[in-house]
């Protein structure tokens, strides 16, 4: 939509992507959607455009055998929120209009409040999944967000009132997936901004009861902390693990990217190009000999 380029995955990556998925026995597949996409926005070329483009998210989720598609609700802008709830949940089924979303749901994530965004209230989010009851519709719950929308997890007290609050609005059961973010931001400051675990002002300790937590137990983690180093992910998953009494290294390749690999000397260097070289010819002789064979 915004983004020039192919937005359909090809059904060789999609089929390469699903089996690669299955051998390696990976868990849910969480999709999140595009930033720019404002389902509940009162421009009507902007709502349209988000429409398409949320079909298309939807279009690419079913493609890769993805779980759930995880969605910002949007910002009302000078709209007003009632105005807002049924424009999303309008939205979101016209964006779903004539698909079979199969096994795949989409969830509301909550937000920050940062100025008109809807969602920082738990009341908004079942007010959007009330209003489209006939989609297979949850709820995605950001740490970060919920603590800068007001909520204080920081403590055993204040983590308690807010499961509860989340349970009487839409319901723990359809919290599907947790990101799971430190923030930079103090409580109730409406700013969204990201923190590695135990870096922010929700802290280490509030982390460690997030986790463990029993109404919590068998969600989707997912951490959205910031990369400022090579390894900070590796070493924010390694900070939730062992928070759960599981250590698993940090070390052992880059993220990504290839094994770094010995400074050689020119010398060496040499030499490895040399054996490449032995080893090619060696390999095209074998080549050669089996063609005969094969004759
Ligand atoms: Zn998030």
């Amino acid at each position: 939509m915004w983004v020039r380029g192919p937005s359909r995955i090809s059904e060789a990556d999609a089929t390469r992507f699903r089996e690669r998925r299955k051998v390696l026995g990976l868990g849910p597949l969480v999709v999140h959607d595009n930033y720019l996409i404002n389902l509940a926005s009162p421009n009507p070329v902007l709502r349209t455009r988000s429409v398409q483009a949320f079909h298309q998210e939807i279009v690419r989720a079913l493609a890769l055998g993805a779980d759930f598609l995880v969605a910002h609700p949007g910002c009302s802008r000078e709209g007003g929120a009632e105005a807002a709830v049924s424009a999303i949940a309008q939205g979101l089924k016209q964006a779903a209009r004539n698909l079979k979303l199969e096994g795949l749901q989409i969830l509301l994530e909550n937000t920050a409040g940062q100025g008109t965004s809807m969602g920082s209230r738990f009341e908004e989010l079942r007010a959007v999944l009330d209003a489209a009851s006939d989609l297979p519709l949850g709820v995605c719950i950001d740490t970060a967000h919920t603590f800068a929308a007001g909520w204080d997890i920081r403590t055993a007290g204040g983590l308690e009132k807010t499961l509860q609050a989340i349970d009487r609005t839409v319901g723990l059961d359809r919290v599907r997936v947790v990101h799971v973010n430190d923030s930079k931001t103090h409580l109730g400051s409406r700013v969204d901004r990201h923190e590695h675990i135990g870096k922010g002002k929700i802290g280490l300790e509030a982390f460690g009861r997030i986790v463990n937590h029993p109404f919590l137990a068998g969600r989707a983690f997912i951490l959205e902390t910031p990369i400022d180093k090579l390894g900070d992910d590796r070493r924010n998953v390694a900070a939730l693990w062992k928070l759960m009494g599981v250590s698993i290294p940090v070390t052992g390749g880059r993220d990504g990217m290839k094994p770094r690999r010995k400074k050689t000397s020119k010398k060496s260097a040499r030499k490895n190009v040399s054996r490449a070289k032995a080893k090619l010819k060696k390999r095209q002789s074998k080549k050669r000999r089996s063609k005969t064979r094969g004759k």
